[in-house]
């Protein structure tokens, strides 16, 4: 077996008048995250830590934003076509692990939705998806609900052995 590990972190602002898509789960809330596609830092974070495992750059090089294709794009959408790439090189997720920091609102009845989700894209059991909320301690632009951010970690497997050049 061969193992490659990968991290994402993601941020977007928090304006009204925007849905406030979070893991491809809709949370009702009176802002949502402001970005070129649907803005979801959960999956953002996800899909650049599989990039990153991959070694094939970030989200940004893939999916331009100046691409009018992506315009208000599902990143759960964008999240299945990066693992597109996981599976075409050979590999599978073993598991990931996400953090969301966010001020408001609560999310702890959306987190089950959102691993369902993120698992199925992901192709693992429920248990090798987790998710975790912490808010900002009233700190800084998380704390004031400004934004919110997303940091994600994966570890994938393959039964090749793959030459690091
Ligand atoms: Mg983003």
């Amino acid at each position: 077996m061969s193992f490659r590990i990968g991290q994402g972190v993601d941020i977007h602002r928090l304006v009204p008048g925007r849905k406030l898509v979070l893991g491809g789960v809709e949370v009702p809330w009176e802002k949502g995250l402001l970005g070129h596609s649907d803005a979801d830092v959960v999956c953002h974070a996800l899909s650049n830590a599989l990039l990153g495992a991959l070694g094939e750059g970030d989200i940004g090089q893939h999916f331009p934003d100046s691409d009018p294709r992506y315009r208000d794009a599902s990143s759960l959408a964008l999240l299945r076509v990066v693992m597109e790439k996981v599976k075409a090189r050979g590999y599978r997720v073993c598991n990931a692990d996400a953090t969301i920091l966010a001020q408001q609102p609560k999310l702890a009845a959306y987190k089950d939705a959102m691993r369902q989700n993120l698992a199925e894209v992901l192709e693992v059991e429920p248990s090798g998806m987790n998710i975790k909320a912490t808010t900002g301690e009233n700190l800084g632009f998380i704390g004031r609900a400004e934004g919110m951010r997303a940091e994600a970690v994966v570890l994938l497997e393959t039964a090749h052995t793959e030459t690091l050049d």
